[in-house]
This record gives structure tokens, sequence and C-alpha cells, in this order.
């Protein structure tokens, strides 16, 4: 797409809001979607009823020489990567999913292996072109009149506007990853490895461009740590019949291609593809090998939701009901051990994903309460688990949040949250929330987070 069909397209999509009537409800027509909300309304209205932002998901532009990417904001990191990768470079943090956005990935944050390294995504965009909620199109950069919006748009979930695109800085890649496995017997092993890669940028003589770790039990947990390399004694491939999760258990060492690192996650959606049977080898060799994929999977636990499949079936053979757990919370490191203790004895779910990280930089992010120079881990873990006798829907979400505030931690809000508003907004800075919402969708039109994140609307 050329510079000149992207303006024309704003113009459009600029006049077709402002055409809409005040009190219509706005939502994005998208095709695909990542969020793990279902509660109240589907993810993403269909394109009859939404703004349609399909002239929005392409890359207009990759250069080389400044190592930059001017990108539509509906455009999903697959696309940016092979556009990217074609010159020897990627995003500085790529997040795991194919089809996670980069305005959704800057709007609702992102997290991967080379998150201790560069941060969020977020922090590598340099420019954000926005339509904002009052129908303005602004282009906010960290210096500019707009410089309140470009750091309060991190974690505001299409509340103050929409990025239209993006540019976002890029780094050089090596054609391969030699990836090692090292595993620790206790969390207080493995968070201490995790501060020392911090402090040191390796492992035992291993560079880690990429770290991130997989805990399977309080005893069985594994770092793994990834070079980049120019060469490789061995390729695996695991969008075939083999399994990465399971290979970190019984493989040291590996090597991938640079595009199957990215992707790594993706084939499985982690290891949340079990429940539909691909993991099994004869059910595996028949589902074809394009719909190995995240959002494919996304797709069938949304039909369920839908049409409570499962839920009508754990009735009939009278099994407990079962909650829904999927969440993304980041712990300061040195609390990191007491959490994954609390997790394995409250909640019990398992694998749980590890992924460190902090800020790039100095500069702070008002609407994502991280501190500058300190380590974190993000503990992700995705899944239900069955209610005890006499608890009801949230019971586990809640005692999650709990853990997570005494830890001094902090929740990713893209999917269920059970906050009560004031405390919300404690939590995720309101009082600089509501700054934003003023002086950028002063009329309202937008939902607001809370609305938004919390009680599903
Ligand atoms: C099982 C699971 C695992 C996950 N693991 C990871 C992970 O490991 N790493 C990671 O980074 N993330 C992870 N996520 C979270 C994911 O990155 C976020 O949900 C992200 O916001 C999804 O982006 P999307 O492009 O699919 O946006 P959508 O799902 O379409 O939308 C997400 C939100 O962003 C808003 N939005 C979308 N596009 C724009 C835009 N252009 N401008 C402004 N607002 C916009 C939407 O209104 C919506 O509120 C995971 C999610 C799940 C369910």
């Amino acid at each position: 797409m050329t510079a000149d069909a992207h303006e024309a397209a704003v113009a459009r999509l600029r006049e077709a809001y402002a055409a809409w009537p005040p009190g219509t409800p706005v939502r994005l027509a998208k095709h695909t979607s990542n969020l793990f909300r279902f509660r109240n309304a589907t993810p993403s209205a269909g394109p009859q009823t939404g703004l349609d932002v399909s002239a929005f998901g392409h890359v207009l532009r990759v250069d080389p020489a400044r190592r930059t990417a001017w990108v539509g904001g509906m455009t999903t990191y697959e696309d940016l990567c092979e556009a990217t990768l074609r010159h020897r470079l990627m995003p500085l943090v790529v997040p795991q999913l194919k089809t996670i956005t980069l305005g959704g990935a800057i709007s609702g944050l992102g997290v991967e292996s080379t998150s201790l390294r560069n941060g969020m995504p977020h922090e590598s965009m340099t420019e954000l072109e926005i339509l904002a909620g009052d129908g303005r199109v602004v282009r906010a950069t960290a210096g500019n009149e707009h410089a309140d919006l470009f750091r309060g748009f991190p974690n505001s979930y299409g509340t103050l506007g929409y990025t239209l695109s993006v540019t976002i800085e890029l780094e050089p890649v090596q054609p391969f990853v030699h990836l090692r496995h090292f595993r620790f017997e206790t969390p207080e092993a493995c968070m201490n490895a995790v501060a020392r890669i911090a402090a040191e940028g390796s492992f035992r003589g291993h560079r880690a461009d990429f770290l991130d770790g997989t805990a399977f039990a309080p005893d069985e947990l594994y770092l793994t740590v990834g070079a980049f390399s120019d060469v490789a004694p061995w390729r695996s491939d695991y969008t075939g019949q083999q399994i990465y999760y399971t290979s970190i258990r019984s493989a040291n060492e590996d090597f991938l291609t640079i595009r199957d690192y990215l992707w790594r996650w993706d084939t499985d959606w982690f290891w949340c593809s079990r429940p539909f049977g691909v993991q099994k080898p004869l059910v595996r060799r028949l589902w074809p090998r394009r719909y190995r994929r995240s959002d494919v999977y996304r797709k069938l636990v949304a039909l369920d939701r839908r049409y409570g499949l499962t839920d009508t079936m754990t009735a009939r053979r009278q099994h407990p009901p079962r909650e829904m757990v999927v969440q993304d919370v980041e712990i300061p490191v040195e609390h990191g051990a007491d959490f994954l203790r609390f997790f394995a004895a409250n909640v019990g779910m398992s694998p749980v994903w590890m992924c460190p990280l902090r800020l790039r930089g100095e500069r702070a992010w008002p609407l994502w309460p991280m501190r500058p120079g300190e380590v974190y881990v993000n503990f992700g873990f995705w899944g239900t688990v069955s209610l005890p006798a006499g608890r009801t829907d949230g019971y586990f979400n809640r005692l999650v949040e709990d853990e997570v505030a005494k830890l001094d931690g902090h929740k990713s809000l893209y999917s269920t949250s059970f906050y009560a508003e004031d405390e919300f907004y404690r939590r995720y800075n309101g009082e600089e929330y509501w700054a934003l919402k003023h002086a950028y969708d002063g009329g309202g039109r937008l939902l607001s987070l809370y609305e938004k994140c919390v009680s599903g609307r």
C-alpha cells in the first residue's frame, strides 16, 4: 500500500466515524482477536456493525537503512515479520501469536523472550497515528504536543482512540537461534538464575539474546536461553509431528530458524491445543498443517463459549463447573518464587509460561505500573480449573488478583478481571487515564477502560 492510499483511507475512516450518530457503540471490525473476554459481547463485532479498518492491515514501508518500519495499526505480526525478515530484520519484540496486531500489542501490551533486553512492544514505537475518540486524527510522538497520548496509549485498550499506523524500530537478526534448556528443581533456583541472566546477559556461557521459561511443576522448571547463530548443525521443526513444549523436557539443546523460533509457540498455542486432540499423533497427522495455528484454536474456543458446549457436557456428566483462568501477570523477580508456590498450591494448573522482562529505558508508561530498572517475570497460565463445592465463577481469578497485589505485581487486562471500580483505577492510574479521556474522547464515544476490561461491555 502506498502512502497516498493510506492517507485516503485515513480520510475515509474519519468521515465514516464522524457520520456515526453520537451514542452509537463503536467497535473495531476485525477478523481476528486474541482477547479472552467473552462475557457479554463478542470481542470483535462483525463488519456490518463495526468500524471498517481493513485498510490498515498492511506494512507501509520497511526502511532497512534506518532500521524502522511504518505499519498499518491492524497489521498482524505475522505479516510484519514476513516483510522485515526479508531484510534480515525483526521488530524488537514479537508477541508469540501470529495474529496479534501492532495496534493490539501497543494498546493491550505484549511480552516475549526478547523482553528482558528490549522491554515491551510499545517501547520501540517512535510515532503513532491515532483516530482519537473525539474524531481527530493525531500524530503522537514522545516529544510533540501529543506526547501525553503517546505515553498513555499503552494499556488503554482502544478506549482513547485507535492506532491507524505506527512507526517502530527494528533490529538485525541472524538466520538461526541456538536454544539451550536449563532445568531447575526449585522456583527459587529458577528465579535466581533469571536475576543472574538479567545482570550478566548470559547463562553458563550461553548468550541470552532470548529468554523465557516453562514451569511444569515446582520441582521441574526450565529456562530456555536462545542465542542468535549463523550456523545450525540441525534444525528442528515443530510445525509437523513434533511439539515444541514437550521438546523442552527432553532436549538440552536445539536449533531453529529465526522464523520458526518466532512462531514456536503459535503452532500449539503454547500447549492450549491439547483439548482439541491436536497433540495426539493420529489426530495431528489428520489435522491440516495450515490449521495448526493459534487463531484457529481461538475461533474454536469462541464457538464453544457462544454455544456453551463444554458447559453443557460438564453439567450433563454432573462434573463440578469449571472456571476459565486465562491470565498473564507480572511479578518482581524477587517475589517470583512465592508466586509459583502460591499458584501450584491454590490453582494447580500446569504448565506455566515464564517470561522475564524489564523496561527498555528510563521512560515510564502511566497506565502500566512497571518501574524502570526493575526485573519482572511475566507468568502466563491459560486453562480451566474445577470449582470447589460452594464456590462460584471468579473464585480462582480473584485469588490470583489478590496474590498479585500482595506480591507488588500487576495483571494484564486482555482477559477477565474482577476488580471493584475504585480499586481498578487505583491500580491502573485512573487520574492520568481520565485526564487523557477528557482530552481525547471528551464526548465519551468510546467505552471507559473499566467498562471495557472489567464489566466486559
Ligand atoms: C492464550 C493467550 C496467550 C497470550 N500470550 C501472550 C503473550 O505471550 N505475549 C503477548 O504479547 N500477548 C499475549 N497475549 C495477549 C495479547 O497480546 C493481547 O490480548 C493483545 O491485545 C491482542 O492483540 P490483538 O491484535 O489480537 O487485538 P484484539 O484482540 O483485536 O484487541 C485487543 C484490544 O486492543 C484494542 N485494539 C486492537 N487494535 C487496536 C488498535 N489498532 N488501536 C487501538 N486499540 C486497538 C481492541 O479494541 C481491544 O480492546 C495472550 C493472549 C492469550 C489469549
